[in-house]
Parts: C-alpha cells; structure tokens; sequence
C-alpha cells in the first residue's frame, strides 16, 4: 500500500503516515456502501435519526481532540479549529431532524391520488479540499446521510486526519458498516473513481474550478448527480456612507482568515474614491496587528499555508506586483507567508483577476453605486461578497446586483449552515447547507394511483 506523510505546516515536521487506497480498494469500499444502501434507506426515520444525533454527540464530546488534530494538521488557529469541529456537530444536529421530515406532495388529480416521493440516490461520493476539512465534509455527509444514502468520502491528501477520525466517530456511534466510509488517497485515483464507478450516484465536490470542470465532464457520461463548490473572487464593496472604522477593521479577518485559504475570501476590496485614502489609512494598523503566530498558541489569529507549494503560488502573484504594506509573519519552519495589501491598477493584473488562495488582498476605488457593482461582477467567479453602506436601499440594490451567492451586509458573516450556500457562474453549481440541502441528495418520484376498482 502507499502512503502520504502528513506535514504539520506551521512546524514542517511530519506528524504521521497516512495509506493511500487503490482503486481496489476504492471499489471494495464502494461497493459495501452500495450493499449497506438498502438497510439504510428502509430504516425506519426516527431510528436514522437517532444515529446521527448519536454521532452529533460523539463529535461534540471530541471537539478538542479533532481541533488539535486539525491545528497540527493543517494549520488551523485553535479558535477556527475548535469552531470548524463545533459546526460538524451542529450540522449532524441540524440534519438528525430531517428524516422524519423529507416530505412530499399531494398534488389534486382526477381519478385518483398523486403523491411525490423523495428518493434517496444511493452511494454518494464527497470529495474534501484541505481548506477546511471538517465543515465541507460534514456539509456533504450529514445531509446525504440523513436522506438516506450511504457516503464514502475522500479527504484531500494533505489533510486527512480529522476525516479519518470522524469516520471512527460514525461508526462508534452505531452507523451501520458501509454508511460512511472514509477513503484517504490521491484525488487522480480515488476522487476519479467516484466519477467513473457506476455504483456511486452523486458526485459532492469542494475545491478547484479547474478540476471541478473535469469532474463535471466526467459525471456527463454516467448522467451522474453533481454538486460543485469552487474557486471565488468575491468583492468587499465599501460605500463612502458606511462607518469607514468598523469596515476597515473587518476588511483584514474577510480575506486573510484561514491564511486566506478560503473559498469566500473578500480578497477584493472595492473603495469608493471620496473615502479610499482614509479607508487605506485605516486598513494599515488593522492588518500590522493581526497577531500570525504559531496556530497552536490559542491567541493566535492566523497560521501559515498549507504547503510549501501553495507558498510558492501565492508568492508567484505578489512578484508580478507592488505591495503597499504587509503584516507579520514568523521567519524559520513553516510555510509562513505576512497578510500583504496590494493597490491594483488595472483589472487586467492577475491579483486581481484569479483566486490566490493565500493572505493577498487588492484594493482599488470606484466612482459611484454603477461602477461598483460592474467591477464586482467583472470576473468568472459569484461564490460571496460583502456591502458596507448605512443607506439601506443602497444595499438591497447592490446586494440584488451582485452575481454571487452568498452576500452579507455591513458584516462578512455570510456562512451559516442552516442557510443555503453555494455559487454563481464559475463558482459552482447547486447548493450546500439550509433547509434544502437533504433534497439534493434526492429523486423527486411521482407516483399516481389510481382509485378505479376491479376491470
Ligand atoms: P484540487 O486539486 O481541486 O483538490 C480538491 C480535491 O479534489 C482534493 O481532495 C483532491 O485530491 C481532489 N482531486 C484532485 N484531482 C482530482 C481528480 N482528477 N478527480 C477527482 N478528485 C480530484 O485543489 P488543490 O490542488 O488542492 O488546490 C489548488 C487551488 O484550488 C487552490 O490554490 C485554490 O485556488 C483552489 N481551491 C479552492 C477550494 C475551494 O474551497 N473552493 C478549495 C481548495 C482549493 P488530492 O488529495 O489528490 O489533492
Ligand atoms: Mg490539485
């Protein structure tokens, strides 16, 4: 069997190693969450319910442990780690109620009665990018599972020991074998088999829109159900009318979280020109004091990158440009990189254009609410934005303007699980999270019956 040595990235020492599955055992695995299908779609609601409440509890009784494993693992601060681990839990929670509630209609007929079922589609393959590996694996299997489907999940190679761990989790909380099995592995062998092995009936991917489209082509031969979370560009749209402080504080923290390694990154932010160089001169001291310190100290506020290579590829993007001012960032091991602000003169530069996936923001100014929102829309992604304005028609105008999926208003918070969450455009296709979100894991049936007697 091969195996993958997973690097702490704050440290750069290796923390363990982690098998890497074949396609062999890809099927095996497969095909016992397709044999483990029946007996979970048949069990009776309140009793599937019931396991994942169990699993909820169990993660929950396990919050430090799969926090410390994900900020050795993946750089994670103590503070994200701890919430990322909460928020698997309450997405088990939240989604323990929906069996009993996947319900359909009675739609009126002549000659009889119509109803609507929802099916569930079988094996569900979840596929885990290593920005944040427990809530988008939790995001994919807790309301796939709750519809009653059985799940095999792989987590990204660089990242798999929260996912590992949770898989443990499932089971020790009573899941039944081949519910949810967690496969670590190289995305070209066991992610492509999720696309190319018949038995798997849905497709949930996280990650680049590069590889997301190849996905996307791939599932078109199997006419395989598909959801896609991808890449973003999302804009920060700050109005000369806003309180220009509390924006200028919470500009840095929207882009630079997770080291910027977030899909929802405002790593655009758009000034309007009467207040951009106050807002600058505010934007300053807010990111010199963003305290990027080894992610285990619980104070900390960022960590480091991912990997060495990603360092290299954000690196590519600062070399091409000016910068006006950076943060701090530890010297010595691991893959530090400083929150760094760039003013961008031009659309056309790269920073402004392509997804950086590391601490890099642009700013630029616009003129008036017009060209505001046509510079947020001038790209091939729609994921997220934000909106700061005291006007209040201002805000529901540019919100409704935006080409994106998820905007917030005079905050960045725009991420909640009991509210949908997905793409525009490039940036994906479907919805995560919300009321909804069981549906997705479905096929709507129709049934007619008809109330003629016996011939
Ligand atoms: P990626 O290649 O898209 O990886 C995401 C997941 O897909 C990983 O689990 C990966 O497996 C798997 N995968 C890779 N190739 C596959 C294939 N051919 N078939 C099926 N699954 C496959 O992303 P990345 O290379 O880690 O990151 C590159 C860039 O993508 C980042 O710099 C960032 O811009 C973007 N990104 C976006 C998000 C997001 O949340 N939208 C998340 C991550 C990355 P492995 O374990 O083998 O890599
Ligand atoms: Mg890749």
């Amino acid at each position: 069997m091969s195996t993958h040595v997973v690097v702490n990235p704050a440290t750069e020492e290796a923390v363990t190693e982690v098998g890497s599955a074949s396609v062999e055992e890809t099927d095996a695995a497969i095909e016992r969450a397709a044999e483990a299908f029946p007996a979970w779609r048949d069990m009776a609601p309140g009793e599937r319910a019931r396991l994942l409440r169990r699993f909820a509890a169990l993660v929950d009784d396990h919050i430090d442990e799969l926090a410390e494993l994900e900020v050795r693992n993946s750089g994670h601060t103590w503070g994200n780690a701890t919430w990322e681990a909460g928020n698997v839990r309450d997405v088990l929670n939240y989604y323990s109620a929906a069996p009993e509630r996947m319900t359909g209609l009675q739609i009126p007929v002549a000659g009889g009665i119509n109803i609507t079922v929802h099916e569930p589609l079988g094996v569900v393959g979840i596929i885990v990018p290593w920005n944040f590996p427990m809530p988008i694996a939790g995001w994919g299997f807790g309301p796939a599972l709750a519809a009653g489907n059985t799940v095999v999940l792989k987590p990204a190679e660089l990242t798999p020991l929260t996912a590992i761990r949770l898989g443990e989790l499932g089971r020790e909380a009573g899941l039944p074998d081949g519910v949810f099995t967690v496969i670590p592995g190289k995305g070209s062998v066991v992610g492509e088999r999720f696309v190319t092995h018949p038995a798997v009936r849905k497709v949930c991917f996280t990650g680049s829109t590069e590889v997301g489209k190849r996905i996307m082509a791939g599932c078109a031969d199997q006419v395989k159900r598909l959801t896609l979370e991808l890449g973003g560009k999302s804009a920060n749209i700050v109005f000369a009318d806003s309180d220009l402080a509390k924006a200028a504080a919470a500009a840095p923290m929207a882009v630079f979280d997770n080291a910027g390694q977030d899909c929802c990154a405002r790593s655009r932010i758009l000034v309007e020109q009467s207040a951009y160089d106050e807002f600058v001169s505010l934007l300053e001291p807010a990111v010199q004091g963003i305290k990027v310190v080894d992610p285990a100290d619980h104070s900390s506020e960022m960590g480091p990158l991912i990997s060495a290579q990603q360092r290299t590829t954000v690196q590519g993007f600062v070399d091409e440009v000016d910068v006006a001012f950076t943060g701090s960032a530890p010297s010595g091991s691991g893959f530090w990189f400083p929150p760094t602000v760039v003013l961008a003169d031009s659309v056309d530069q790269r920073i402004w254009r392509e997804e950086v996936f590391g601490p890099v923001v642009a700013v630029m100014p616009f003129r008036d609410e017009a060209e505001a929102v046509q510079l947020a829309n001038d790209t091939e992604f729609g994921l997220s934005g934000s909106i700061y304005t005291r006007d209040v028609g201002k805000a529901l105008r540019v919100s409704r303007a935006v080409e994106a999926g998820n905007l917030s208003v005079n905050t960045h918070a725009s991420v909640r699980y009991w509210t949908p969450f997905g793409g525009f455009k490039q940036s994906g296709l479907g919805r995560e999270l919300g009321p909804d979100a069981p549906n997705a894991f479905t096929d709507v049936k129709n049934i007619f019956i008809s109330d003629e007697g016996p011939a």
